[in-house]
This record gives C-alpha cells, sequence and structure tokens, in this order.
C-alpha cells in the first residue's frame, strides 16, 4: 500500500516470438510471484511480435481466464525492440519490468527488485553473474561487444545487463519522449539514466524452444548499438585520412630527394600497386561506414510507426 492509500501496479511486459512451448511455464512462474505479493495489483503485457506458432492462441485463453493478462498482437515480427516498445506504450503500472518470456530472466527476481524499488529506486537492473548457459562464442562477442561500444561512445551501457529490469514510471515516460526509430534499447535504457540499483542473478538456460537470435541477427544489433549512440566511427576517418596524408607526403618528399640525388628510379610497380589498393580498400570501408549511418538516417526520416497493432485482447487497466 502507498502512502496515497492507493495499491500500487507493477505491468511486466513480454514480447514473445514462437514461444507456444514456453507460454505456460512463464504463466505458472508469474503466478506464483503474484500470489506472493497479494499488497500489489499486477498487469501483464504480452506481444505477440507475429510469432507463426500457437502462441497467440495460448496467451488468448489466458487472457481470457486471468484478467491480469492483456495480449498485443502486432502485424507482424517487427523484432524484440519494437514489441518492448509496444508493451511500453500500453503499460499504465506505476512500474514497468520487461522480461522474456523463455524465463531466461528469472520471475524471482521481480519481487527484489520491487523491494529495491520500494526503498527509493528508480531503476532496478539485473546483471548475469554467470552466462554459462549461452555459449562461450556469444559470451565473448558480448564482452568485446561492450568494450568497444563504451570505448566509443559517451553512453555506457553496463555489462551483463539485458532487458530485464525495473523501471518507475518517471523513468519510463522518459524512455518514452525518445522518438527515434532504430531502438537500440541497452542504450536508450542508458540513456534516460536516473537512480539505480544493480541486482545480481545467475541465467537459467531456456526453459523451451530456440533462441531467436542467430549470429548474423547479433552482429546487427551490435551495429545498431555503436552507430546509434556513437559518430566515432564517422570521425575515425578523417583521422586515417590525416595520417595517411602525412605519410604519403612524407614518402613523396623521399622519392623527390632519391630522384634528385640519383636520377630516375623505374622498379616501383608493386609498391605503387599496394599503395593503390590499399588506399583504395580504406576508401571503400569509409564509404560504407558513412553508407550504415546515411542508411539510418533515411529510414528516420521516414517515421514510420514502430509497430502496427492487429488485436489487443483481455480488459486495459
Ligand atoms: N523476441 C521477440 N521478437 C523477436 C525475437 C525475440 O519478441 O523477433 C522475444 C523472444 O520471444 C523472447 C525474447 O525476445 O521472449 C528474447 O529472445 P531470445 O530468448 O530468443 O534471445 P536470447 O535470450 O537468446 O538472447
Ligand atoms: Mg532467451
Amino acid at each position: 500500500m502507498s502512502a496515497s492509500g492507493q495499491r500500487k501496479r507493477i505491468s511486466i511486459i513480454a514480447p514473445m516470438y514462437n514461444e507456444g512451448e514456453a507460454v505456460d511455464y512463464f504463466y505458472a512462474e508469474l503466478c506464483e510471484i503474484f500470489s506472493r505479493a497479494s499488497e500489489l495489483d499486477f498487469e501483464v503485457i504480452c506481444i505477440d511480435d507475429g510469432s507463426c506458432d500457437n502462441t497467440l492462441i495460448k496467451l488468448i485463453s489466458i487472457a481470457e481466464k486471468d484478467s491480469r493478462f492483456q495480449v498485443i498482437e502486432l502485424s507482424r515480427n517487427f523484432g524484440k525492440e519494437a514489441a518492448l516498445t509496444a508493451g511500453f506504450d500500453a503499460a499504465t503500472g506505476d512500474a514497468v519490468i520487461p522480461i522474456d518470456a523463455d524465463l531466461q530472466d528469472p520471475p524471482g527476481l521481480i519481487l527484489e527488485m520491487i523491494k529495491e524499488w520500494h526503498k527509493g529506486a528508480e531503476v532496478v537492473l539485473a546483471r548475469r553473474v554467470d552466462r554459462s548457459s549461452d555459449s562461450f562464442l556469444k559470451r565473448k562477442a558480448a564482452e568485446i561487444f561492450y568494450k568497444f561500444h563504451n570505448a566509443l561512445s559517451t553512453i555506457k551501457i553496463p555489462e551483463n545487463v539485458g532487458d530485464f529490469r525495473l523501471m518507475d514510471r518517471v523513468a519510463v515516460d522518459a524512455l518514452k519522449q525518445l522518438p527515434e526509430h532504430h531502438r537500440f534499447m541497452k542504450g536508450l535504457f542508458a540513456w534516460v539514466g536516473f537512480k539505480t540499483v544493480t541486482l545480481d542473478y545467475v541465467r537459467n538456460p531456456r526453459v523451451a524452444g530456440a533462441s531467436k537470435f542467430s549470429g548474423w541477427k547479433l552482429w546487427n544489433f551490435a551495429l545498431e548499438g555503436v552507430t546509434s549512440f556513437s559518430a566515432a566511427p564517422l570521425k575515425f576517418w578523417s583521422y586515417i585520412g590525416g595520417l595517411g596524408a602525412i605519410a604519403t607526403l612524407s614518402y613523396a618528399i623521399f622519392i623527390i630527394s632519391r630522384t634528385l640525388m640519383h636520377g630516375v628510379d623505374i622498379p616501383g610497380y608493386a609498391s605503387l600497386l599496394v599503395a593503390v589498393l590499399f588506399i583504395g580498400s580504406l576508401q571503400l570501408i569509409s564509404v560504407g561506414m558513412l553508407g550504415e549511418y546515411i542508411g539510418r538516417i533515411y529510414m528516420e526520416t521516414k517515421c514510420r510507426p514502430l509497430y502496427l497493432i492487429r488485436r489487443h485482447y483481455g480488459t486495459r487497466q
């Protein structure tokens, strides 16, 4: 019960893409958690992100029997970031907790998060202390990504912290003010700031089904993260160009002096070719880098909605 005597409401938002096998476990686990916090009201907003299995049917039957559960059906698969945004837009709670449907984020932590929130935290992060449930390659790639991102960007994203967290209404309203279409949630969460507390947890293996993030998807996700929060890759090429110009100038001075002293020297074809190819490839990389940013500017200028809702099931609180 809050100071004003009103019951506090917690919104849980769960993006789901082909999680038919996990839905029942997810529902059972949440119900158990809710029964341990009877002083709070809960609403669970499940976003069906264009699943092609029985996720939606299962979610609808849950929403029909349990008024705490609502379902937002998106018109197609928009990706986790868009699905999360749909959840944040629909959530009405005093605090909002995004959580994965596969129970890799242990729902048991929700109550601990709420405790910290009651103590005054506006954001409660959940940090994975043990990622042994992820593959070695994924862990290493994540580690490199965090290092690289944080070295380039002024907004540091905390290492090993995913989307699973509690956010107070003030932080959620701040997040909703960020209008960008390319939504790298981890970065946006870090950008809004607020009084933050971190809890540690051990990441469980998936309860059922398979991960939706392939290596290629993760690579693009990492690219999104870096380009959304740093212009350093763009500026980098000016420095490379500057260094190249200095090196070229020194080499030119050397050749001119040598020609003046020893006459014309015909050999040098190989070094010429190497230099031309090297500079050429540098130029292609830098043009590609420009393309990454221009592509994003292009997509932003279209101002398309982030997601489209086909239907909403369950009672809005
Ligand atoms: N997800 C989604 N849309 C997508 C991909 C994933 O809503 O296009 C959801 C998925 O159903 C799960 C969460 O995002 O609830 C995390 O996905 P996953 O477990 O596959 O990622 P991982 O834990 O392997 O990083
Ligand atoms: Mg998962």
